[in-house]
């Protein structure tokens, strides 16, 4: 008989969760005025907000914190990271920053101007902001299988050449700083980007003298669905993998709280010296000094090891079978779900699920409250909320796909708490006819409103 599949790992250390009641959840979400980035954890017993920086370290990325060289210039601990980063990406400029945000936040501030055109596939939420910020704007070339859920396409992170050329053609080289592909593409619903894909947008890109920059956050399981899914690859190394798809480009930035299986941290990675010296003046600015750009000695350290763990075919197998035996458990409950599973969550359908309510009513939203007065589950509402109004005409922007990500972090939960999670899923989808009405805005921010958005019950 063939041996099924088990983890290869064990758990050494464990955390106690605690349950509630749902009258104390009704409570609560109440208090945190239908927002769950306002609740307090303990009051969650299943947290599925986000895979950001929520993993799970190994003991040798906690031993490696213990040898972090605290100097503030020239730390080991920096060496360690750099090496890491030109061993496994390939690039040999490389700024730290204390999160990914930080490194477009310092990378942008170089290259983006206001008036520019930033095309990409589904900017995530954070680079949108800081293009928009800048008085730029960010233009989605997707392709189009990538909004509709039920579209089996190996590769929905992929851009569509034709539309990267029309953005290409229609402005100027000096106006449009780069093309940026996000790694996996979070927003369309952790879908990963072909290598074909990578190498064609790049010869695009130089053709028109416009450079490449990679959202890299999840580039490890981009990866992984290279080896799994593109012809060619099944025989290669997760690691030449990673190698050959950065070749196709001129500049990363790094949550390392994803891929990188660390609590905080974050880089730039760049080819060209003249735009590290220029980077370099922010970093200094917004960050730290070039060698420890907001993170300390221990993190670095941790940072350099996760990203040899975090590409080991090993654990990005174990990891994202995880993710699709939550997406089969709740496909066989006949819940509707983005297809084929993404690398880091599971996309429920929220315009499936409850069609009926009004989509100014939030529907992604309402569905996370329900999720989590049943069961204790906090999910992220990946839709209206999240898009934010137009910059322009301060309208609500109704995104094509309205989601709800039930997000897995890293080597921390068992299979039984997914099992758990698509049975209260499931009997939120029995008494989805119930569900009348959703939400309203009380109070909210003029940009990135999601995280700090106030509702009421309609
Ligand atoms: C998380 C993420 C970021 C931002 O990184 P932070 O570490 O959260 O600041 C940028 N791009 C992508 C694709 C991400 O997933």
């Amino acid at each position: 008989m063939k041996l099924p599949f088990a983890e290869s790992y064990k758990i050494k250390m464990v955390e106690n969760l605690r349950r509630s009641t749902r009258e104390e959840r009704e409570q609560w979400i109440k208090e945190a005025r239908y927002n769950l980035f306002n609740l307090r954890s303990d009051r969650v017993f299943i947290d599925l907000l986000t895979d950001s920086g929520t993993g799970a370290m190994s003991d040798q990325q906690w031993s490696a914190m213990m040898l972090g060289d605290e100097s503030y210039a020239g730390a080991s601990s920096y060496y360690k990271m750099k090496e890491a980063i030109r061993d496994i990406l390939g690039f040999p400029y490389f700024l730290p920053t204390h999160q990914g945000r930080a490194a477009e936040n310092v990378l942008f501030s170089v290259l983006v101007k206001d008036g520019d055109v930033v095309p990409g596939n589904s900017h995530f939420d954070t680079t949108k902001g800081h293009i928009e910020f800048r008085k730029a704007c960010a233009v989605d070339c997707t392709i189009d299988e990538a909004f509709d859920t039920q579209v089996e396409h190996p590769f929905k992170g992929n851009l569509d050449l034709d539309k990267l050329e029309d953005v290409l053609k229609s402005h100027p080289a000096s106006r449009i700083p780069f093309v940026v592909v996000t790694l996996t593409c979070n927003s369309s619903g952790g879908q990963p980007v072909s290598m074909r894909n990578l190498k064609d947008v790049h010869a695009m890109a130089q053709n028109y003298g416009v450079r490449v920059l990679f959202d890299s956050a999840r580039f490890a399981e981009n990866a992984y669905f290279i080896k799994k899914r593109e012809e060619g690859y099944q025989d290669k190394e997760i690691r030449e993998i990673v190698r050959e798809m950065f070749e196709y480009a001129d500049m990363m930035t790094m949550s390392s709280k994803k891929d990188a299986i660390v609590n905080i941290g974050g880089f730039i990675g760049l080819k060209e010296e003249k735009l590290f010296r220029e980077a370099s003046t922010y970093n200094i600015m917004f960050e730290g000094y070039i060698t420890y750009g907001g993170m300390s000695g221990r993190d670095m350290n941790a940072l350099a090891q996760g990203l040899y763990e975090g590409t080991h075919f090993d654990y990005l197998d174990a990891r994202i079978r995880q993710v699709a035996y939550l997406g089969s458990r709740l496909e066989a409950f006949g819940i509707p779900v983005q297809k084929p599973f993404g690398g880091h969550a599971i996309f429920v359908d929220a315009n499936k699920f409850l069609p009926e309510l009004p989509r100014e009513q939030f529907r992604a939203q309402t569905l996370a409250v329900e999720l989590y007065l049943e069961a204790g589950v906090r999910a992220v509402e990946i839709g209206t909320l999240l898009a934010d109004r137009d910059p322009q005409t301060r309208e609500n922007r109704y995104p094509e796909l309205e989601l709800l990500r039930l997000t897995i972090p890293r080597r921390v939960y068992t299979n039984n708490h997914m099992e758990l999670v698509a049975t209260a899923l499931k009997n939120v989808y029995d008494r989805r006819n119930d569900i009348s009405s959703g939400l309203k805005i009380i109070n909210e921010a003029p940009i990135m409103r999601h995280f700090t958005v106030e509702l009421e019950k309609v």
